[in-house]
């Protein structure tokens, strides 16, 4: 099963911010020059996620205006709204037109660096209903602590200083949560959750990384810096043919894809470890005739698919269609993008926030070699074998997780 939506929780007052909500929802406040919501919509989107519904209570108009029909990547937002405050839980109930059979869920004014595909596995098993991302090694005694018993969460506890981890706010949930709430208004944490606690339907993830609540005035202030910094990070740039799936000439089709061993893991590895992971990759065959960019994008979808059932993903898929000598007019030129050129590379660094001196590049040709070099970064050529295996030998001294920073 592929998870393909993510709906987050946007409606809600908040309180604690007191004058700065009034007339802005909590998610929309400036953080780092952007709005909060946006460094969420980041994170649904790099993970490959294509549809993202927005469940707006106060204020909806402006999330309406700001969101509604947009896109970022590959991820298409919509927003719902609500006519009642109907609390976390009655939202999903107000929703459940919109639903898929499984979805993440995140709240809107909180945010935990972590890979969400981690908890995606746990779809090969039907025993739970919720799964919760958990954050370990939050300070202080604002936070309800969460109780684990192997990958079960047994029981919440109330707020309290602890070595326990804190629920984070984000969930991959099961549609079925909807029989378990037969009125509104009703709170997912204080109704649905600890009841499913208790019945074993809900796992825990527990994971270290940076984690805002921006409805604490505290955490508010510290993400002004907190959240940019987040998103600065070194990056993976790949070759797709030769290091991902073996090289058998003009592959455009998922059923010609033969993944080269460990390149799932690698790729997982990577994100775990804070790299953004880019695929960068020649296709001539577009600009030869053998086949077009849709089928390209087609199977690039479908590779993201592929990955999220081993935890891991792409942030995003460049590929470089031009060939000088092409069948196809419109392709046919000389382009910087075309490797060894590094125009992918800068194409990308131009538009994420990339730390290039930790960055790198592997490929199996001279050419991702010059393509690196070019762009100023290091480069690592992949002789075949087990890409896992050369990943942790060649990374590891330059590996940099943002969450111990
Ligand atoms: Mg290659």
């Amino acid at each position: 099963m592929t998870v393909r939506q993510a709906v987050c929780l946007v409606g809600g007052r908040g309180t604690r911010l007191g004058s700065l909500t009034q007339t802005t929802p909590k998610p929309l406040l400036p953080v780092g020059g952007r709005p909060f919501l946006d460094y969420l919509i980041g994170e649904a989107s790099r993970f490959g996620l294509e549809r993202l519904s927005l469940l707006a209570g106060h204020n909806a108009g402006e999330v309406v205006r700001n969101y509604h029909g947009k896109a970022v990547g590959g991820l298409s937002i919509e927003v719902i709204v609500e006519a009642a405050p109907a609390g976390t839980a009655g939202a999903l109930a107000n929703a459940a037109h919109a639903l898929d059979p499984v979805f993440f869920l995140f709240n809107g004014d909180s945010f935990f660096g972590f890979n969400w595909l981690s908890m995606v596995p746990a779809l090969d098993r039907e025993d739970w209903t919720m799964h919760l991302a958990l954050a370990r090694g939050v300070q202080g005694g604002r936070y309800g602590r969460v109780e684990t018993r192997g990958d079960r969460i047994s029981s919440f506890l109330p707020k309290a200083e602890s070595d326990l981890p804190i629920n984070a706010g984000i969930y991959l949930v099961r549609r079925r949560i909807l029989d378990r709430i037969h009125s509104v208004p009703c709170s997912l944490e204080n109704d649905i959750l600890p009841r499913l606690a208790s019945e074993g339907a809900l796992l825990g993830f527990a994971a270290e990384g940076t984690f805002i609540d921006i409805g604490i005035p505290e955490d508010f202030a510290r993400g002004q810096e907190a959240m940019p910094a987040f998103t600065r990070r070194p990056a993976a740039f790949l070759d797709r043919d030769g290091v991902i799936n073996h090289d058998d000439n003009y592959v455009h089709r998922p059923e010609q894809i033969r993944w080269i061993d460990g390149a799932k893991d690698a790729i997982r590895w990577l994100n775990d470890a804070g790299f953004y992971v880019f695929v960068i990759t020649n296709q001539a065959g577009v600009a030869h005739g053998h086949y077009g960019e849709e089928q390209v994008r087609t199977l690039h979808a479908w590779m993201q698919r592929e990955l999220q059932g081993a935890g891991a993903h792409v942030d995003r898929f460049e590929y470089c269609p031009y060939h000088p000598e092409g069948a196809v007019e419109r392709y046919r030129r000389v382009s910087d993008l075309r490797k060894p050129g590094p125009g992918m590379i800068l194409k990308v660094r131009d538009e994420w926030p990339i730390d290039m001196d930790d960055s790198f590049m592997i490929g199996d040709r001279d050419i991702d070699m010059q393509a690196a070099a070019a762009a100023g970064i290091a480069g690592h050529q992949f002789p075949g074998g087990n890409l896992l295996d050369f990943v942790r030998t060649r990374v590891s001294a330059t590996r940099r997780n943002p969450a111990s920073r």
